[in-house]
This record gives C-alpha cells, sequence and structure tokens, in this order.
C-alpha cells in the first residue's frame, strides 16, 4: 500500500489537486425526538467518514490541537498509536515560525511533521482578533457572573486592529507590524497544506454590543466570498498539490436570527464545510449548533471550533458537530489535571505520592499500561518533560476514546443512555471541564 503522507489521493503532477478527493459520507443519523432542538425537533447528531487526500476520518472525531504542528511532548507517531485519527494546527503560529514557504517546501503540514493523516489548520483569525482582547481560549463561555473586563483585558495593550478589509496586528513574538486578510489567510494556508483550512473570520467576544455583532456577521461574509475565490485561484495555480477543502466559519454569539443568517450566508457559498466558530455561551451551545444545521445543506461536514469541556463534546454531537478541536486535554494534563470517567481530578494531591496504581484503572493508554499515579505525580512535580509526556497521553486518549464511543452508540442506536450515564459519573464529585 503506498503511503498517503508521500501520494495523498488526487494530486497528479502538473494538475490542480481533485476536489473529489474530499467529500463526506453518513452512516447513522440520531432519530428525531419531540424535545430535539433542530427543526420539527431534529437531532442532527450523526455518524459519519470525512474522506480527504491524507485519510478518511470517521466522525464524530476529536481532534487535537497541536499548535505548532507538533503536540507538547508527545510524537506523532504516539499520537498515532493513542488513535488520534487528525490533528490541527494555527496558521497565524506557523506563520510567524517558521513560515509558511518552508512547509510549502516540505511538502505541506503532514509531511513536515511526519503525521501519516488528515490535517486541519485554523485561519489565523482567531489568535490575530485575540491580540485585540484577552479572548478566554475556548469557545463556549460560562459568562455567569462574568464582567466585560474578565473578557477584554483592561490595561493589555491593543495589538490588533480591524477594518473593513482585513486585520493589521503587532506580533507578540518580536512586535513587528502585520496585516491578515482573506487573501493573505488563504496564500498562507494553502502553502500550509492542511487537508482542511478555515475561511478567514472576525471573532467577536459576547461582550460585544448588538450592533457591533451585527456589522461583524456582514463583514464576515464578505471576508467569506473573498476566501472562495482566492481558494478557487489558489487551487488552480498551485499544481501537482493535493485539493485542500475550505470551511466557511458561522458567526452570530449567542442571537437565533444572526446564527441563522449567518449560517445561510455561508450555505449560499461554494465551501467544502462549515466551522462553528465565535463565542456560544456554554448553556445555548447545543441550540446554537442546531440553529446552524437548520439552515445548512447536511452533505457538508461540520466543525466545532474550541470546545472545553466534556458535557460540551455531548451537546455539540446530539446537535450536528462532526468534529471538535480541543487544547485542554494537553494544557491541563501539563498542569497535573487528568480527565478519567469518574470527573477531571489532579494528580498532584498529596494522597498519591504512595499510589503505585495506574491513573485510570480501566484506561488502555500507554501510561496506565505501563506507569503510575506515584511516578506521573513525581515527574509533574519535579518538571520532568516526560512527566507532561505521560500525563497528555492520557487525557488526549481518554478524549478520543470518548468520541469512538460516542460513534459506537450512534451507530448502536444506545446514544441516548450511553450519554446519561456517561455525564452522571464524570460529574457525579462536582467536576469540573
Ligand atoms: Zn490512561
Amino acid at each position: 500500500m503506498t503511503s498517503l503522507l508521500e501520494h495523498p489521493r488526487g494530486a497528479e503532477p502538473g494538475k490542480p489537486g481533485d476536489r473529489s478527493a474530499f467529500s463526506f459520507e453518513t452512516i447513522t443519523r440520531l432519530p428525531n425526538t419531540a424535545d430535539g432542538l433542530g427543526r420539527d425537533g431534529a437531532r442532527y447528531g450523526r455518524t459519519g467518514i470525512i474522506h480527504t487526500p491524507h485519510g478518511d476520518i470517521r466522525t464524530p472525531a476529536f481532534v487535537p490541537v497541536g499548535t505548532q504542528a507538533a503536540m507538547k511532548g508527545v510524537l506523532p507517531e504516539q499520537m498515532k498509536e493513542l488513535g488520534a485519527q487528525c490533528l490541527l494546527a494555527n496558521a497565524f503560529h506557523l506563520f510567524e515560525r517558521p513560515g509558511e514557504d518552508t512547509l510549502d517546501l516540505a511538502g505541506g503540514l503532514a509531511r513536515y511533521m511526519n503525521w501519516d493523516g488528515p490535517t486541519y489548520t485554523d485561519s489565523g483569525g482567531f489568535q490575530v482578533l485575540s491580540l485585540g482582547a484577552g479572548f478566554k481560549k475556548t469557545l463556549a463561555m460560562d459568562v455567569t457572573g462574568l464582567k466585560s473586563d474578565d473578557v477584554i483585558a483592561e490595561g493589555k495593550q491593543r495589538l490588533a486592529f480591524v477594518d473593513e478589509d482585513g486585520v493589521t496586528f503587532k506580533s507578540p513574538l518580536n512586535g513587528d507590524e502585520h496585516r491578515f486578510s482573506a487573501e493573505i489567510s488563504m496564500g498562507i494556508q494553502h502553502k500550509l497544506g492542511a487537508d482542511i483550512m478555515f475561511a478567514f473570520d472576525e471573532l467577536t467576544t459576547l461582550m460585544n454590543t448588538r450592533s457591533y455583532q451585527e456589522e461583524s456577521v456582514e463583514r464576515t461574509f464578505r471576508w467569506a466570498r473573498r476566501c472562495v475565490a482566492e481558494h478557487q485561484r489558489l487551487t488552480e495555480a498551485r499544481l501537482g498539490k493535493p485539493y485542500q477543502a475550505l470551511f466557511g466559519v458561522v458567526q452570530g454569539a449567542n442571537y437565533e436570527d444572526l446564527r441563522r443568517r449567518a449560517a445561510s450566508q455561508i450555505a449560499s457559498l461554494d465551501f467544502d464545510g462549515v466551522g462553528i466558530g465565535g463565542a456560544i455561551e456554554k448553556r445555548i451551545l447545543g441550540q446554537t449548533c442546531a440553529w446552524i444545521c437548520d439552515e445548512m445543506p447536511e452533505d457538508r461536514p461540520r466543525h466545532v471550533l474550541g470546545i472545553a469541556a466534556v458535557d460540551d463534546i455531548f451537546a455539540a454531537v446530539e446537535n450536528g458537530g462532526d468534529t471538535f478541536d480541543c487544547v485542554a486535554p494537553a494544557r491541563c494534563a501539563r498542569n497535573g489535571a487528568v480527565f478519567t470517567r469518574d470527573g477531571r481530578w489532579n494528580i498532584k494531591r498529596a494522597q498519591f505520592k504512595n499510589d503505585f496504581s495506574p491513573i485510570e484503572a480501566d484506561c488502555d493508554c500507554y501510561t496506565c499500561r505501563h506507569y503510575s499515579r506515584s511516578y506521573v505525580d513525581h515527574l509533574l512535580r519535579a518538571r520532568e518533560y516526560n512527566g507532561f509526556t505521560l500525563a497528555t497521553i492520557h487525557n488526549e486518549r481518554f478524549f478520543v476514546r470518548l468520541l469512538d464511543e460516542i460513534r459506537a452508540s450512534i451507530d448502536g442506536g444506545y446514544f441516548d443512555d450511553y450519554k446519561r450515564e456517561t455525564l452522571a459519573r464524570f460529574y457525579a464529585n462536582g467536576s469540573r471541564g
């Protein structure tokens, strides 16, 4: 069998990438119910397969985030071994360092990082725009009791400015002034070479005014049109490369009418899929996904950008999300927070000092099969890199396996029971995450 890393599907010398190498196939759809959040009680949750030039993704799927084309402390081979199907890297970080030309010369993101599988890049919009305000790192926010100061960091130097054409910002690395726009983001992402890219959008926070959200949705639509045109031009111009799919991003914050309008705008353009983006209040995450799915054709895969927690994953899956990226497992692992069936807890608790059992008894990850709580705790306290590696492997496996089991439960017709039991157990002790 030829490796898709060396010979991705649909790439032929002298020809534009073959678009038919990317498609989505539905396998099982959740049945509608009386309390389904979509139109006429629809529940848009489903299993399926995203076919990409670098391989297939069985959905719903968890997409681990390797910001700088790397998982901190964990090799791509280890990610593959723990069952990860695909990885997401950040266009903005790779643009800053080492630069998109390097990845282009290397043969694209997957080949550059030795990942034999599908890859995603985000548009850079989130990173660029969050220079303007101290955004939370995740999409689903619990805003109860939150003041605007918690979201827009006061006194923080504003580093990004939005205008009709794009965003001007100062590099946090060296202070250089840069410009991002629809065309620039497409140019960068084509050179990065991921299988799935996102259109350049404007991210707002839940604290922006209604009128600003309206303007922003319209501006994001104008940018989306420009992204599609530039994407088509680059696909035709860059010969011999595999086809890269482009997802449009739906914004609109917490407003039903804006979410629906944004979704039908994105649906009207020639995108390969949709990204559900922007700030969403945690309590209406599922509802927001359902509004968007109401307005979208069902043959396009849907990615929910920046999921935060286990209950958010269930809400998003049930209401039509196919793929989800999340930085939490890796970031939490480095601080000693581990995800288990019985909730999230910190391994650096004193009572584990002489506990030689695995992090989780029935976990099949490499860490739990070979190492003890005591040892992982010791490594993390000593700030040894191996501690990050072992804790990250466990947490990434937790989310990969959770999505594998959700997928099996939809195909097997027992999603509702699985969801109820999993959430009851995970949150039984008041766990966060
Ligand atoms: Zn484990």
